[in-house]
């Protein structure tokens, strides 16, 4: 049984880097281009938001941009964004705005999944509370500093959960520490499990490569998560969604199309 009637992946912005950041020493050199992506997630008992893409201002203020996205410091630069990519403008194609979400669920802090938060008031932002602690503590450079105190609409959980029927919140931490994958029951079509950041690339799922940036250089843990969203697809012969994959994200229904 789900609640669950549709889901949309979102493209919010596209980001070039080197691919080691998404496969853990390998692909030195490389320049991959990834999407970067949110869900909209519809249930007969409201929607929810995993992840919510990057703060638009930060890439194209000058200013904000020079700040955060330095080429000195932050050595890929900042991704592309254009304005019909903001979250409410996407909603907007579909007749929503911001008002309608009912609750954010966000895989983990890091600025391409949680920056996109100032567009987004109204509904509650689902967090873990290793995930938070991490972001205001430890040095990060994907982690914004304001975008993480800014927030005030925290709902703060601590391990698995079952958000509403049909859709539960799997720990796979490694990426970061309190980094979450999602349990999408659809109706029609098989499970579908949002890896997130756990797994960026086809290829981390398949050779068991952490993702390049991992807690702490905690690489094991972040293999133990793969090899758990793995086990649990095959068990529950669900479909595992790796987050970054352009070539995999084109595979998908694209937006305003959805899947069932
Ligand atoms: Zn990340």
């Amino acid at each position: 049984m789900t609640s669950v009637t549709k889901m949309w992946p979102i493209l919010t912005a596209t980001h070039q880097y080197d691919k080691s950041l998404s496969t853990r020493n390998r692909g030195v050199g490389q320049i991959i281009e990834a999407p970067i992506l949110a869900y909209l997630i519809e249930t007969k008992n409201g929607r929810i938001l995993y992840d919510v893409g990057c703060d638009y201002n930060k890439i194209n203020d000058p200013t904000l941009r020079n700040r955060y996205y330095n080429p000195e410091v932050f050595e890929f630069g900042a991704p592309d964004m254009n304005p019909e990519q903001r979250l409410p403008n996407q909603l907007k194609r579909m007749g929503l705005t911001e008002a309608d979400i009912d609750v954010i669920f966000l895989s983990h802090l890091h600025f391409d999944h949680a920056g996109g938060l100032c567009d987004l008031c109204g509904a509650e932002v689902h967090i873990q509370a290793d995930e938070l602690a991490a972001a205001n503590t430890e040095k990060d450079l994907a982690y914004f500093d304001n975008e993480v105190v800014a927030q005030k609409s925290w709902v703060v959980k601590e391990g698995e959960y079952d958000l509403t029927l049909g859709v539960s919140a799997i720990s796979s931490p490694g990426h970061t520490a309190g980094h979450m994958s999602l349990w999408v029951e659809m109706p029609k079509g098989p499970p579908i499990i949002l890896a997130g950041d756990a797994a960026d690339l086809i290829e981390n799922i398949k050779d068991e490569i952490a993702p390049g940036n991992c807690w702490q250089n905690q690489t094991e843990l972040a293999i133990e998560s793969i090899r758990k969203i793995k086990k649990l697809a095959h068990n529950e012969k669900a479909d595992l969604w790796p987050n970054h994959d352009i070539v995999f994200w084109k595979t998908l229904k694209q937006f305003p199309d959805f899947h069932s």
